[in-house]
C-alpha cells in the first residue's frame, strides 16, 4: 500500500516529536514515524519500588523555547524546578568541594591556584584572538587560562555534557559561546557578558527543571497532541526520489512492507542512521555522517536507606576529574532536587560511567556497574550499607561528539543537501545535544519547511 504525506518526520526522539507537533500546529499534514514501540528515543523515565528514576536525561535547563511548548501543551503545572542555588561539588584530593561559580567564590577558592586567577585577570582586562584553525576544548583553556582549570572544573564538566574527550572536542561546535566572545570580544568574560544583552529575551539563567512523573512527560504529552499522526513501530528502512521531486519513503511495520511517498522529508534519527538512509540518496551523506562518533555511556541509579548514607547529600551531586582515577564520571543526588525521587527516607543517586574516555566501562555487566559504582560512591558520601534498590542503562551510543572537524563537516552536509530541497535534518549531533538545544533546532526546521510552502 502506498499513502501519500505531505511531511514525513523521521525518528520519535524529542527532535522528531517536536518538529512533527510544530508542523501540524501550522497546519501541515504530518506523519511521524518511530522505529521502537515507545516514542522519545533516549529520554525514558521509570517508577519502581517508589523510585522514579531517568534511564537517560535526568533534567533539562528550563529554556524560553521549552518553556513555552510546556505551556502550549498545558503541562507547565506539572514542572518542577531544581533548587537554583544547590551547591556543584568536585572531587579534589579525595574529598568534595564546592565547586565556585560566582567571581567572589572563585578569586577566594583553594581549588583554584594563583596562576588561573591571573589568567583569568589577564582575559577580563586583556585581548587574544582565536586561532584560524579548529581548536580542542583543552587546548584553549590551557592557552586562555591554565592546566590546573583544564583537569579541576573544565574536563569534569565536559564529561557532564558530552561524556567526551576535551582534548578532542572542538571548542567552535561544542561550545560555540566561548569561541564567539572571544572572537568578538577578545575576552571570553567580557564577551559572555555581552551575550546575553545581544540575544534578546535570554537574560534569565534557565534553572534545571523535571516533571512530577518524571522527564517523559513532555514525551507523553507530545505523543498525545500527534495522535494518530505518530505511527510507532514503523522504521524507514529506504528512500528514493522521485522523478517530480518527491521522495518514496519505504517502511518496516510488524515484518510488513509499506511504502509512503512525502513531499517533505525531515530526518530526525541519529547520525548513523541519517547517513545510511541519506546515504541512498547521495553516498557522500554517509561518508559525511557516519563518522560521527558516539559515547557509550552506563547510567547507573541506587537507591539506599538515608540513615545508611552518612552525607547531607545537599546540592547537586558532583563531578569527578579523570584525575582521580575513579571510573565513576559523575553522580546526580535526584532526590536531592527533586521531590517524588525516592520513597520516605531513601535517597536516589544516579551516576554515569563510560565516555569517550573509557569506552571499556560500557562494556561491564549491569551488576558489575552497580557493583562499581557502590564501591567508588560510598567512601565519598560515607555510606554505610549496600543499595536496596539498583538499576542501570547502558547506552552503546548516547552522546555525539562535536569532535575537531565537526564544523566543517556540517557546513559539507548542509551544502550537499541543498541539492536535495525538500529534506531537513534535526536532532542531537547538529546544534547541542542539550534537550532544549534539540527542542530549539526542530522548531527552527519545522519553520523553514512552513516557510517552503508560502508562496
Ligand atoms: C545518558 C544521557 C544523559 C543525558 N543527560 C542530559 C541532560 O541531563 N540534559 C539534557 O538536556 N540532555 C541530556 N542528554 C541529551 C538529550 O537527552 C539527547 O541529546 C536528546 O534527547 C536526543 O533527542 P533526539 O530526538 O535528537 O535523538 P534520540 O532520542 O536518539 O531519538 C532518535 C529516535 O529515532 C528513532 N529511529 C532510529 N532509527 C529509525 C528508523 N530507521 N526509522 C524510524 N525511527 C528511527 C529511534 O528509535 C529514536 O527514538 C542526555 C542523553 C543521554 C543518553
Amino acid at each position: 500500500m502506498t499513502h501519500r504525506v505531505p511531511a514525513l518526520v523521521v525518528g520519535g526522539g524529542i527532535s522528531g516529536l517536536v518538529c512533527a507537533y510544530a508542523l501540524q500546529k501550522a497546519g501541515i499534514e504530518v506523519q511521524l514515524v518511530e522505529a521502537s514501540a515507545r516514542p522519545g528515543g533516549v529520554i525514558h523515565s521509570i517508577a519502581r519500588d517508589g523510585f522514579l528514576l531517568e534511564r537517560g536525561p535526568q533534567s533539562f535547563a528550563g529554556t524560553a523555547a521549552l518553556r513555552k511548548l510546556c505551556a502550549e501543551l498545558a503541562i507547565s503545572d506539572q514542572l518542577l524546578q531544581a533548587p537554583p542555588r544547590a551547591p556543584r561539588y568536585v572531587l579534589i584530593d579525595g574529598a568534595l568541594h564546592p565547586v565556585p561559580l560566582s567571581p567572589p567564590a572563585f578569586f577566594t577558592s583553594s581549588l583554584i591556584n594563583a596562576q588561573t586567577k591571573w589568567a583569568l585577570l589577564r582575559d577580563v582586562f586583556g585581548k587574544t584572538v582565536p586561532p584560524d584553525a579548529d581548536e580542542s576544548v583543552a587546548a584553549f583553556v590551557r592557552r586562555k587560562f591554565s592546566p590546573q582549570l583544564l583537569d579541576r572544573l573544565v574536563a569534569p564538566f565536559v564529561s557532564g555534557i558530552y561524556a567526551g574527550d576535551p582534548e578532542r572536542l572542538s571548542i567552535r561546535s561544542a561550545f560555540p559561546q566561548l569561541h564567539e566572545a572571544e572572537k568578538v570580544t577578545g575576552s571570553i568574560v567580557r564577551g559572555m557578558l555581552r551575550l546575553p544583552k545581544a540575544k534578546k529575551g535570554s537574560r534569565e539563567r534557565p534553572t534545571l527543571q523535571t516533571f512530577r512523573e518524571g522527564n517523559e512527560t513532555l514525551v507523553r504529552a507530545l505523543s498525545n497532541r500527534l495522535g494518530a499522526a505518530l505511527c510507532a513501530q514503523t522504521s524507514v528502512s529506504g528512500i528514493s526520489r522521485q522523478s517530480d521531486g518527491s521522495f518514496d519513503v519505504r517502511l518496516s511495520r510488524d515484518g510488513s512492507e509499506e511504502s509512503a511517498s512525502a513531499k517533505f522529508l525531515i530526518f530526525a534519527t541519529p547520525a548513523d542512521v541519517t547517513a545510511k538512509l541519506l546515504g541512498q540518496l547521495d553516498s557522500s551523506f554517509e561518508s559525511l555522517l557516519a563518522p560521527i562518533e558516539y559515547a557509550a555511556v552506563a547510567v547507573v541509579s541506587l537507591g539506599y536507606r538515608k540513615n545508611d548514607v552518612g552525607h547531607s547529600l545537599q546540592g547537586f551531586g558532583f563531578l569527578v576529574p579523570r584525575s582521580a582515577g575513579l571510573r565513576n564520571l559523575g553522580t546526580v543526588w535526584n532526590s536531592s532536587l527533586f521531590p517524588g525521587r525516592a520513597p520516605e527516607g531513601h535517597a536516589l543517586l544516579t551516576s554515569f560511567v563510560g565516555g569517550t574516555t573509557d569506552p571499556a566501562a560500557a562494556t561491564l555487566k549491569p551488576e558489575e556497574l552497580a557493583i562499581l559504582i557502590h564501591r567508588e560512591i560510598s567512601p565519598l558520601l560515607s555510606i554505610k550499607s549496600g543499595p536496596v534498590f539498583s538499576h542501570v542503562t547502558i547506552w552503546p551510543r548516547a552522546l555525539p561528539q562535536y569532535n575537531l572537524g565537526h564544523g566543517d563537516r556540517l557546513a559539507a552536509v548542509a551544502k550537499l543537501l541543498a541539492r536535495f530541497p525538500g529534506v531537513w535534518l534535526t536532532g542531537n549531533y547538529l546544534r547541542g545535544p542539550a534537550i532544549g538545544s534539540c527542542v530549539e533546532q526542530s522548531l527552527a526546521v519545522a519553520e523553514e519547511v512552513r516557510e517552503s510552502l508560502s508562496p
